[in-house]
Order: structure tokens, then sequence, then C-alpha cells
């Protein structure tokens, strides 16, 4: 998370995560479920502007998809912190949207991140990275990843990280088809205990710990597709056209739909993208960080 700041407005840079596989171990009584995942930062981000007022909030978006009331991650979060901390200023945030909208990226959780850490250097509050994380968590599964950014293990709802061995640099190519899956939905459908194929954690962690794309690509699997492939077939015909283009692996990422594919080599990808353009609504070339 990168910002900039003045006296009363700071502005951040919000970015998405994809999911190098993922694993739904059970369903918790709580409703939620105990997943297994290797969350991944991409260079694909938003710009979040939080500037002070004089009281409540108020929120703005070029992307009509995105509501502007509070069932935004983002005034979630400003009411959490403003009512743990007794706050009596109001905010108005703008949102930049360029991460694509209830597709797998983490637009939302990442938005509310850049959020927590905005108003914790507006108001002052001096709270710590560990401490916005444990208050993230409160808003979404996926916000205290967002907080923490770059390549991480993620275990109970995704919000027991282990940091991991950097794997920036590597070329991806997103395909989002342009339609809204719901996380809930997606989870709520999910037959756990006819789950064939599992991702084999052991061999990704030494992908990840040798910096080693051929191994990630070989053992990526994501336990969600089952149910979104099984809606929208779609997902994986663009997962085989891009191995038909030389991905070295490809993969939902999160409950869908986007679709990732890592690439070694730019002139695959570019061919790729190009093939994709004539039935895929979103396609944008990104890299991990
Ligand atoms: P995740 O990978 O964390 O499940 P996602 O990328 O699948 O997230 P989001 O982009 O976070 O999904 O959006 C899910 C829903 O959340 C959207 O349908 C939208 O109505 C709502 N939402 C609330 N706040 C935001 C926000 N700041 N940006 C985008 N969507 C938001």
């Amino acid at each position: 998370m990168e910002k900039e700041t003045s006296m009363e407005s700071i502005t951040l840079e919000a970015y998405g995560k994809i999911n190098l596989s993922l694993d739904v171990l059970g369903k918790r009584i709580d409703g939620y479920h105990d997943i297994e995942t290797i969350m991944q930062s991409i260079d694909l981000k938003d710009k979040v502007v939080l500037r002070d007022s004089e009281e409540g909030i108020t929120i703005e978006c070029n992307n009509p998809q995105v509501p502007t009331d509070s069932t935004n991650l983002v005034y979630k979060a400003y009411r959490i912190l403003r009512d743990m901390y007794s706050i009596k200023r109001g905010v108005h945030i703008k949102i930049q949207k360029n991460i694509p909208v209830a597709a797998g990226l983490a637009g939302g959780s990442t938005n509310a991140a850049a959020t927590l850490i905005g108003l914790n250097e507006l108001w002052g509050l001096k709270l710590s990275k560990e401490k916005l994380m444990n208050i993230g968590v409160k808003i979404g599964a996926d916000v205290p990843f967002c907080i923490m950014g770059g390549t991480a293990l993620a275990k109970g709802i995704g919000e027991e990280l282990i940091s991991l061995k950097d794997f920036s640099g590597h070329l991806v190519l997103l395909a989002n088809i342009g339609i809204e899956v719901s996380t809930a939905h997606v989870y709520s459908s999910l037959k756990i205990d006819n789950i064939a194929n599992r991702p084999n954690m052991d061999k990704l962690l030494l992908g990840i710990d040798k910096n080693d794309l051929n191994i990630i690509s070989e053992n990526m699997v994501n336990v969600l597709e089952e149910v979104t492939i099984g809606e929208h077939g779609q997902i994986q015909d663009i997962k085989n056209e891009m191995l038909e283009f030389g991905a070295l692996g490809s993969l939902m990422s999160g409950s869908g739909p986007t679709v990732f594919g890592f690439f070694d080599n730019e002139e695959d990808l570019l061919k790729c993208k190009k093939s994709l353009e004539k039935k895929v609504k979103t396609l944008i070339i990104t890299k991990t960080i």
C-alpha cells in the first residue's frame, strides 16, 4: 500500500490480489468456512483519496457498479475506526476503480484496507499494522492480507497469515467475463465432501521458496472452480485457451469469475490476449508484486 499525504487529504494505492491456490477444509459453526490459500498481490490498483470533512462520510466512485452507501466496505472501515476511537471528524472518500468488481480480486477489501491505513494517518491514531489487521478482519476476511500485501499463506477464514518469500515480477494475464459472482453463494453451493482434487500445499510452498513459476503453475488448484465453472462454463474455456497459448498455468482467482494465467514470455501473453479479446469483456496485463 503506497500513500501520499498532505495536510487534510491522503491518497492511497490499493492493490488487488489473486489466489495461487484455494482449498476449503470445512464449514464452521459460525457459517464461515475454514480455508487454506496462497494470496498474492498484483500490480493492479484502485486509487483511494481520503479528504477530511466536518462530519459523517460521503463516498464517490467512477464505477456505477460500486455502492456509495453503507454497504461499501470503506464505509464499514470508517465507522469501525470512528467508533473505536470516538473520532468526531468526517471524511469524503473518492475511489478510482480499476479492479474489476465482484471478481475474486479483493477489490472491496483492498479499498477497506486503504481506508484503515489512511484514517490511521489522517486522525493521528498511530496504530500498528498488526492492530489495523485485527480491526480489518471485522470488515472482511481478505482485509488483513490487503493491509499486509506481498505473498502469504492464509488459513482460518483467510485472516491467519504467514508471510512468504517474495514472488514478485511474474507476468500475469487477467481475464474477466464481466459477470458478478457472489462469494457467499459459491461457498454455500460447494459440496465439501465431494471435493476430488485439492491443492498440494507442500509443493506450492516449495515453489514459492524456490521462486519457481513452473512448480507453482503445475500445482495451482482452486476447489471453488467446481462451483463457479459449473455455472459459467466459459471460465473453463478461458483456462484452456490460456494454456493453448503457452501459459505455464491458469486458474480462477478466489470465488471467480476472473481467470489468471502465468506467462514466462510476453509474446505468448500478447497473442493470447488478442485471441481472448473476441469473447472476454476485460483483459488486463499485470504482474505479481
Ligand atoms: P473477494 O476476492 O475479497 O471476495 P471480490 O473481488 O470477489 O472480493 P469485491 O470486488 O470486493 O469482490 O465486491 C464484492 C461486492 O462488494 C460487490 O458486488 C459490491 O457491491 C460490494 N462492494 C462494497 N464495497 C466495495 C468497494 N469498495 N469496491 C468494490 N465493491 C464493493
